[in-house]
């Protein structure tokens, strides 16, 4: 729609301005740093550490209606810098110049109803929001799309040049900060440290062909976290982790969707979502907390965080209900198909800690779970979503069996819509799928395919031929009369097909 024609209430404030400032807080002194300089934990105390935003001017006075008619009319606008997670601006980042502003086409990710089979199944109904539908297929894209826009910012306000970006990944990071470092090729070259063997064929080819230095290390993913948090230390790169928390407000954005998708009635949905790094679920509570304090919606969603018994820090810590006797103790992992959230010592966790507390604070109740699966669960709620039109990846399945653990516990009541986060593409993890169908986990996931799912390729050899087709040699006359017609058998038995009459 022409600007021109949207109405006038709203017209003036479609195209934002950068306003106010942003400043880094630190988790555990409070102290405030300026953003001028790249960084991830604080210089006095090495916590990590939060933005802010430090409002001026206009915005400051605009009421949660008129924010809401607001995004809803920039869906209308054909406007390359604000078709992504920037529709919600002033909320992200609204210090960042327009022209520096990175739109890969992520965001917007739909949300796909469970069809009736899944729902009864499940026993409640819900939605599966697709991020893998996301440029490099996962919800990472999002963190992305605001930490580059931000370098983009920076580096040419500081007139920086030779930027180097650098991350630890359980696969998706590295393919999303390859992806996003590609397209700016002229200003920032990207490399990645992976877990050696702990990442998939799919995920591996993603940033090798984005052209970044991908570098394979020993041990898992926390291992290689420390070493880049070593590196980023010591030497001059842009950490692209969530660590970095530009990765955070971008990925506030899959909230706002949730409720501007809802027309901002989200007292009866049930956010679940995976936890690895616990950045996305730092992300999903601290956007929900912000759409609230703007009174662009009222009530708060119950949030339910989902992690599998072979990565369980998170869920470890909730289960001792007394805060004053909490405490975080980082877990050895053991391998996981969820392996994207394969992570014994969440990077995030301070932060979780703070907004759980200051969510339920706000809610008047407790509105955050952590329930913990299997292996097994995990792989049969993917299985079983993706035979009823979905495209769950192994996370996906999390979420899915994480619903149904909840309501099993009885966190869900009556009349409640889950909203379930499939976190990347099936296609990414296609390997743990095949393992599946085809009875070849090995048993340390101790993962057991049901019979009934088991499903592999049928080769249709016709017997008693005397030639088969073959690449550059098609059969001709009666030959492939004959062949067709075999062939037409043998498939008509397998399918058991009834002949016409
Ligand atoms: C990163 C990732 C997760 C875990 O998210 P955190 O922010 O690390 O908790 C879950 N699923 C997929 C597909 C991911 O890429
Ligand atoms: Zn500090």
């Amino acid at each position: 729609m022409k600007l021109s024609e949207f109405p006038d209430d709203v017209r003036k404030y479609l195209i934002p301005e950068p306003s106010g400032s942003m400043f880094y807080r630190c988790l555990r002194c409070k102290g405030e740093f300026d953003i001028d300089d790249l960084l991830y934990t604080c210089p006095s105390c090495g916590e990590i550490l939060m933005l802010h935003h430090k409002e001026t001017g206009e915005t400051q006075d605009i009421e949660g209606a008129l924010w809401r008619k607001l995004f809803n009319y920039r869906r209308m606008l054909n406007f390359n810098p604000l078709k992504g997670i920037f529709r919600y601006y002033e909320f992200i980042a609204p210090i960042i110049p327009l022209e520096s502003i990175i739109y890969l086409g992520e965001a917007h990710t739909p949300l796909v109803m469970a069809n009736q089979n899944l729902e009864k199944l499940v026993g409640l109904p819900f939605y599966f929001k697709y991020e893998g539908l996301n440029p490099s297929l996962s919800f990472k894209d999002r963190g992305m799309a605001c930490a580059l826009s931000f370098l983009t910012y920076l580096a040419k306000n500081k007139n920086i040049k030779d930027l180097l970006t650098i991350c630890a990944s359980t696969g998706d990071t590295s393919a999303s900060g390859a992806l996003y470092s590609a397209y700016l090729t002229n200003l920032i070259k990207s490399a990645v440290l992976l877990p050696k063997g702990k990442v998939t064929m799919q995920q591996l080819s993603q940033p090798l062909g984005s052209g970044a230095t991908v570098l394979e290390m020993p041990g898992v993913f926390d291992d290689c976290m420390k070493v880049v948090e070593g590196l980023s230390e010591k030497y001059n790169v842009a950490l692209l982790n969530s660590k970095n928390s530009w990765r955070i407000l971008g990925q506030e954005s899959y909230s706002f969707e949730i409720a501007q998708d809802f027309d901002y009635q989200v007292a009866d949905k049930i956010v679940v979502v995976p936890i690895g790094n616990a950045g996305n679920i730092t992300a999903i509570i601290s956007g929900f907390l912000k759409f609230l304090k703007a009174n662009i919606i009222h009530e708060l969603p119950k949030i339910i965080g989902v992690q599998s018994d072979h990565a369980d820090p998170v869920y470890r810590y909730y289960l001792e209900d007394d805060p004053s006797k909490q405490q975080f103790e980082p877990v050895k992992v053991k391998p996981s198909v969820a392996q994207a959230a394969m992570i014994g010592n969440p990077v995030s966790m301070p932060r979780v800690i703070d907004l759980v507390r200051e969510y339920n604070q706000a809610a008047g109740q407790k509105r955050i779970f952590v329930v913990q699966v299997t292996e097994q669960e995990i792989m049969d709620a993917m299985i079983i979503a993706n035979k009823n039109g979905h495209i769950a990846c192994t996370q996906g399945g999390e979420s899915m069996t994480g619903f149904i653990k909840a309501k099993k516990e009885g966190l869900i009541s009556k009349g409640e819509i889950g909203v379930l986060a499939a976190t990347a593409h099936v296609l990414k993890f296609s390997s743990f799928q095949e393992m599946y169908l085809s009875n070849r986990f090995p048993p340390e996931f101790e993962v057991k395919p049901r019979e009934e799912f088991k499903n592999t390729p049928i080769t249709i050899e016709p017997k008693d031929l005397r030639k088969l087709p073959q690449a550059g040699r098609p059969l001709q006359g009666k030959d492939l009369d004959q062949f067709i017609k075999a062939s037409a058998e043998e498939i008509a038995r397998i399918l058991n097909l009834k002949e016409k009459i």
